[in-house]
């Protein structure tokens, strides 16, 4: 009897084991997948300057006449 207790004592802890592993193995991908949504959101649309063809975030880059560049001397003065 006492031999049967142990059995089932050593499954009983070797399910407890399995079950904590998968609950850090999950939360392990969770924090991966929320890590990865994050480094993702910094990439900002780009646009390309009409004049030189340099590549500049949409915030950085000046629009005019629903063109975009990448500074001040590269907008067209005369329109
Ligand atoms: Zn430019």
């Amino acid at each position: 009897m006492p031999g049967l207790v142990r059995v089932i004592l050593l499954a009983l802890l070797i399910w407890l084991i399995i079950r904590l592993y998968q609950r850090f193995k999950a939360l392990g991908q969770q924090r991966r997948s929320a890590s990865k949504k994050q480094s993702a959101r910094p990439i900002e649309n780009m646009v390309r300057c009409e004049q030189c063809g340099t590549h500049v975030p949409e915030k950085e880059a000046l629009e005019q006449d629903g063109h975009y560049y990448c500074s001040r001397a590269h907008l067209p003065r005369h329109r």
